[in-house]
């Protein structure tokens, strides 16, 4: 088969993971009997040197018609004066939204052989951390009208958050579903005991939960589940939970992991069409120097295969060899113990083909 994947390769690190991932992509293919084309395209940062916005028009249509989204990362300080409105950031919101990808998935895997990094005392931790994270992307908040008015404090700032029945529908169904998938165990996070759009959250979750016996669900407020993350954090497999406090929660959950430059994401929505990212940003203090790890993008890849082109056999083949690359021992400097070897961004790719070949 043929995949058109948009790539966009970002700022930073960004160009330098991504070409490691595209080595990967390209080997797979060929093992696999697929062909995957690649069209690159600008956001962020670059696209604001090139063409003096975030996200140009041409970015979005060569999105719009391909199979799938690849992205490096965007931004950094090069941008930092930029008004807000035009910052590198904003083509994630704009992609997102134009897109209409409103689940986030993201899994926070501790690998066993990076388990020393894990900050979390390893009785507590037992046998291991695998959760996935399912936030809600396009409502929330972050989408809500904003502004400033007079109060009787003074100067007031104001965001209104939404949620309608019908958003949370559509990310409830798919934490449902991604949760038959796995181990049947679902945790709801909201703050029903404050907000009213919790309580349309809840009252959905509740109704669709019917649809779905045998998955084990509970509510859980999300100053609660904070806790819960570091205090238990075995007892959660799948989470799904609105933008503001997914955005947080799954920020905590990869930080249980111990290694940022490890974590892959995906953005799904309607159609089969995702954009799958690593979780960390454009890591500027390192670009330019071929040091990042690029499991992070590779591993995004992966799930490319899995939930956008239906490919588990393909994508089963990429984790396995990132899996054995750590086994054996090869580490990238940001996941290397003191005296260990470290290896370059493009030798860590390379050893990963290898293991994707087999
Ligand atoms: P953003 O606001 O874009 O999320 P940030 O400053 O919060 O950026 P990152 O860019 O993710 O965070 O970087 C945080 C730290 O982790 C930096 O020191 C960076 O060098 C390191 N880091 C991030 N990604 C990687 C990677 N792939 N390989 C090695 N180190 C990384
Ligand atoms: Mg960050």
């Amino acid at each position: 088969m043929q995949y058109n994947i948009a790539v966009i390769k970002g700022d930073g690190i960004g160009p330098e993971i991504v070409t490691e991932a595209m080595k990967a992509m390209e080997v797979v293919g060929e093992k696999f009997g697929h062909t995957f084309n690649f069209t690159e395209c600008y956001a962020g940062g670059n696209a604001i040197d090139k063409y003096g916005i975030p996200l140009p028009q041409e970015t979005l249509d060569v999105c719009k018609a391909s199979d799938s989204v690849l992205l490096g990362a965007v931004g950094g300080p090069k941008w930092d004066s930029v008004p807000s409105d035009k910052r590198p950031e904003r083509a994630l919101l704009g992609l997102r939204s134009n897109l209409e990808l409103f689940v986030n998935l993201r899994p926070a895997q501790m690998h066993a052989a990076l388990a020393d990094a894990c900050p979390i005392k390893p009785e507590i931790i037992g046998d291991g951390f695998d959760i996935l994270v399912c936030r809600e992307l396009t409502g929330d908040v972050y989408f809500g009208k904003r502004g400033r008015r007079e109060s009787e404090l003074g100067e007031t700032g104001w965001d209104d958050m939404n949620y309608s029945v019908t958003e949370v529908e559509r990310i409830g169904r798919r934490a449902f579903d991604m949760a038959m998938k796995r181990n049947k165990k679902l945790t709801s996070v909201d703050k029903a005991n404050v907000l009213e759009t919790s309580r349309v959250w809840r009252e959905t979750m509740h109704k669709l939960r019917e649809e779905y016996p045998e998955v084990e669900y509970q509510d859980m407020y999300v100053d609660n589940a904070a806790m819960q993350l570091v205090r238990n954090p075995g007892q959660f497999d799948v989470i799904t939970t609105g933008n503001l406090f997914g955005d947080i929660l799954s920020d905590e959950a990869s930080m249980i992991t111990g290694s940022i430059g490890m974590l892959p994401s995906a953005s799904i929505g309607k159609t089969k069409l995702g954009m799958y990212e690593p979780i960390h940003g454009s890591a500027p203090d390192i670009a330019g120097k071929g040091i990042a790890n690029p499991i992070a993008t590779i591993l995004s890849c992966a799930m490319m295969l899995r939930y956008s082109f239906g490919l588990g056999e393909e994508a089963d083949c990429i984790e396995a060899a990132v899996e054995k690359a750590l086994n054996d021992g090869h580490r990238t400097a940001d996941i290397a113990k003191e005296g260990e070897k470290v290896l370059s961004t493009s030798e860590m790719g390379a050893i990963i083909c290898e293991n994707i070949k087999g």
